[in-house]
């Protein structure tokens, strides 16, 4: 395997996590194997104290039977070294001293085994005895039943057995961790097949993806993890990636639907009017239609420019206080002849001044879409009322513009604010506009931070309500 390959292969998500899981299990299994060598050498530690301490109980006994019956300790000692002789495992060396120290008994097997000096206070303890057979000391006092004497006991055994429990355990140990490690190779590489599984299938599905191909999904997969929650995020982000997409290609087929329209329109005035020679008045006539389509394509050029910047967020906003009152009749102003021309009563109620932070340029463009609109779907001796109200409690300001008009359809108000979406186009000429007002509407409500809302039904007028956040007085 050359170099690369060997560092590949160790950057692969399947193979890192292996020799994670089998790092992490090496140690666990360390971990437990120190634990239960010393667990193991403690209880065998405390049985061969348990023997010592049985062997003193006996050895006192003796003692105090000796001393009973009137013979000295001596006689205790050699009956207890006779009862002791024949112990194979645990073989029992002593000594007995008096109070004063001297030595009353000392086993004859434990002359070749050194033992240490006796201890002020009693103990337990292990010494290894270099070349010769490592031993556990157990030392005490006894006071002898009816004699004044206090006696200095000192017993030991070897620890050998204990030793080659260990030693074995540790054989064995060590034989079965090569097993427990390819266990735990087996165990990890099992345990990272599904998520490269799954990185693989993400990799082969977004390097599939383009523009023309995003309908393809990952299979959410039955377990609720985080692996679950990646393919479902995925699958959420490709959605969103196709709605955007179809949303462009929607976009570019409408746009190039509405510009063709007042086009061939356009062309056809122009080759009638080249068709033959003409009054003065007929080249007026067709000049002033020619005028008027051209204002509809640069109106909605403009319009789709506009909307271009909100798409990719290049409108600035020029916020400053603005008061709606002065706002409201500037604007009531500049639509009422247009109303009273077609027999509309038009009016504004707003009875105390608004203040409240805009861009003002955009939010008379606002208004300006939707008064156009009311004008125009509104018959003679209709009525459009232009009104705003603060609501404290919501600290909200509602704007609302409302006509008696021919109405919009129920089933079409959750529509009409879509790009070139037009209820009936019968019901307007090309002069009227591409469906782009009230998107445009939308869009200035929602950089204010606020909304925009239509209630209607056919035939009994409209109403849209524009409502703003954090009025300020
Ligand atoms: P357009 O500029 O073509 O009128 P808009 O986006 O302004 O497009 O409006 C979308 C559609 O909503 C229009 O086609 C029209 O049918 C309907 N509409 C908008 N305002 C009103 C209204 N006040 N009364 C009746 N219909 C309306």
């Amino acid at each position: 395997m050359s170099l690369k390959t060997r560092t590949e292969f160790f950057q692969r998500i399947d193979v890192r996590l292996t020799v994670y899981y089998t790092l992490v299990c090496i140690i666990l299994f360390l971990g437990i194997y120190t634990s239960f060598y010393f667990i193991l050498e403690h209880n065998l530690t405390g049985h061969i104290d348990n023997i010592l301490l049985d062997e003193e109980h006996e050895l006192i006994q003796e003692l105090n039977e000796t001393a009973e019956d009137g013979l000295p300790l001596i006689t205790g000692c050699q009956d207890f070294m006779e009862d002791v002789s024949g112990r194979k495992h645990f073989p029992i060396f002593f000594r007995v001293f008096s109070s004063s120290n001297e030595l009353i008994y000392q086993s004859e097997n434990s002359k070749n085994i050194p033992l240490p000096e006796f201890h002020d206070s009693p103990r337990n303890e292990s010494f290894p005895n270099n070349s010769l057979p490592a031993i556990r000391v157990h030392e005490t006092t006894a006071a002898i039943q009816g004699t004044q004497e206090t006696v200095f006991i000192q017993l030991a055994t070897v620890t050998a057995l204990s030793e080659i429990i260990l030693k074995k355990w540790f054989r064995n140990a060590l034989m079965v961790f090569p097993i427990l490690i390819l266990t735990c190779i087996g165990g990890g590489a099992l345990v990272s097949f599904r998520p490269k599984k799954i990185i693989g299938n993400i990799t082969n599905l977004t390097n599939r993806i383009s523009s023309q191909h995003l309908k393809e999904r990952l299979i959410v997969p039955d377990a609720k993890d985080e692996i679950r929650d990646l393919t479902i995020t995925i699958n959420t982000m490709l959605d969103r990636l196709d709605e955007s997409f179809s949303q462009i290609k929607q976009f570019s087929a409408d746009v190039s639907h509405e510009l063709r329209n007042p086009l061939f329109a356009l062309q056809g005035e122009l080759e009638v009017a080249i068709s033959k020679q003409r009054s003065k008045e007929e080249y007026k006539d067709i000049m002033g239609n020619c005028i008027e389509r051209i204002q509809f394509l640069s109106k909605m050029v403009k319009d789709l420019f506009m909307i271009s910047n909100f798409d990719t967020n290049k409108i600035p906003l020029q916020l400053t206080s603005v008061d709606l009152r002065e706002l409201l009749l500037e604007i009531h102003a500049f639509f009422l002849p247009m109303a009273q021309e077609k027999g509309i009563r038009f009016s504004v109620e707003i009875n105390r001044p608004i203040v409240f932070k805009a861009d003002k340029t955009k939010f008379l463009q606002l208004l300006n879409n939707l008064l156009e609109n009311a004008v125009k779907f509104t018959n003679e001796n209709g009525v459009i009322t232009l009104s705003a109200n603060v609501n404290t409690h919501a600290q909200q300001v509602e704007i609302k513009v409302k006509d008696s008009g021919i109405g919009i359809p129920e089933s079409e108000l959750t529509k009409i604010f879509n790009r070139f979406y037009q209820v009936d186009k019968s019901r307007s000429d090309f002069q009227y506009g591409a469906g782009l007002g009230l998107h445009i509407c939308q869009r200035i409500a929602e950089i204010h931070g606020g909304s925009i809302s239509a209630e209607s039904s056919l035939e009994k007028g409209a109403t849209f309500t524009i409502i703003l956040p954090k009025v300020i007085s």
